[in-house]
């Protein structure tokens, strides 16, 4: 008998993982223009371009229901989809929710989760056209899938990065792991002491960032309007190092980028500062920020730095690979896909 090695999840890593489950698959229908490997998967209709993607939580993984209210989960369970939609410069049209439920749920409580369901349905003027309804025996799982349609030309795929072009991101970054660090510290602190008064005011910022993250289809709009065509682009959703290699992997590219241009929020420093932990350990591993990094022609640094909400960090190079973070001092070190949640997602 030949003994065959077992392998352990985590030494594949999850993208790892992916790649060796899904390589042996080959497209057999013309219509699929893109496949695993993006933000979401591409299918041409001829006269316009279909995006597809979905995204799983579960609690205790992704969510606890202790500080997160079931509205928000709701809405935040559509956004994130939506964000992979517009990650690929795609309008989101419809949406899929499907729920695995315990017996510990009341109606009263998936009527709020449908709540915020229906609010992000209206405010992104999107579709609920289905999904599908279990029983769960490990807590809530909710599974979101988003359809968004796009022209050819205007679909940005995380692999168009060219040499020397931009690298940009949207709003600040490592806001809502700040967030989640103050909502686990309090309930330690209440599982501790139940007549704890859990101290949220003051961190209104990073909570909410946390809590109800918001897609940046006004970003999407104002570039539209300046005339720019993003060269690559992905939302930020497990921090801005693994997505950087990300661009660079698809690409075949290299980039470098600039600590001190890094945006960060003060809410997100002075957070920090409470934990010991340096704030650009959270924008570059954090996750969850849900902010765009994409990239530009360099012939478009003027108008991209005059749209507010944006900013440049630095620039793509042909070092295959190489994905640098500069520091104040000049010298620079290699990124690193070390997200907080690895095999969590
Ligand atoms: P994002 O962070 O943008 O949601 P993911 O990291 O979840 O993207 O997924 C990366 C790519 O891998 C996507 O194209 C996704 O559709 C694909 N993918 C993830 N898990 C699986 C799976 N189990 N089977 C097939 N494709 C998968
Ligand atoms: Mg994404």
């Amino acid at each position: 008998m030949t003994s065959k090695k077992i392998r352990t999840i985590e030494e594949m890593g999850e993208f790892g993982l992916i790649d060796h489950l899904t390589s042996g698959f080959t497209n057999r229908q013309e219509s699929t223009q893109l496949g695993v490997g993006d933000d979401a998967a591409v299918i041409n209709h001829g006269a316009y371009m279909q995006v597809v993607t979905t995204d799983m939580l579960l609690e205790g993984v992704h969510f606890d229901l202790v500080y997160t209210p079931l509205k928000h989960l709701g809405y935040k369970a559509v956004v994130v989809n939506l964000s992979d939609v517009y990650a690929m410069n795609a309008a989101p049209r419809q949406i899929t929710v499907s729920i695995g439920i315990s017996g510990k749920f009341s109606v009263e409580a998936l009527e709020e989760f449908y709540e915020g369901v229906k609010l992000a349905c209206e405010r992104f003027n999107v579709d609920l056209v289905g999904g599908d309804t279990s029983g769960s025996m490990t807590g809530l799982v909710i599974t979101v899938t988003a359809i968004g349609t796009a022209l050819k030309e205007e679909l940005t795929l995380r692999s168009t990065a060219k040499n020397n072009q931009l690298i940009c991101v949207t709003g600040d970054l490592g806001a809502a792991y700040m967030g989640l660090k103050i909502l686990e510290r309090e309930k330690l602190l209440h599982a501790e002491d139940p007549g704890f008064q859990p101290e949220l005011t003051g961190y209104d910022y990073i909570l909410e960032r946390y809590l109800k993250p918001e897609p940046r289809v006004d970003v999407l709009l104002a570039l539209k309007e300046a005339g720019i065509t993003p060269g690559a682009m992905i939302d930020i959703s497990d921090g801005l190092s693994s997505e950087l290699l990300h661009i660079c992997k698809a690409s075949g590219c290299g980039c470098q980028v600039y600590d001190e241009r890094i945006p960060v929020a003060d809410e997100t420093k002075e957070a920090a500062a409470e934990f010991q932990m340096e704030p650009m350990m959270a924008a570059l591993h954090g996750g969850e920020d849900y902010e765009l990094l994409f990239t530009v022609p360099l012939s478009d640094f003027d108008k991209v730095s005059a749209i507010e909400g944006v900013s440049v960090i630095g620039n793509i190079t042909d070092k295959k690979g190489l994905a640098l973070l500069v520091g104040n001092d000049g010298n620079a070190i290699q990124l690193q896909a070390q997200g907080w949640n690895a095999t969590e997602d």
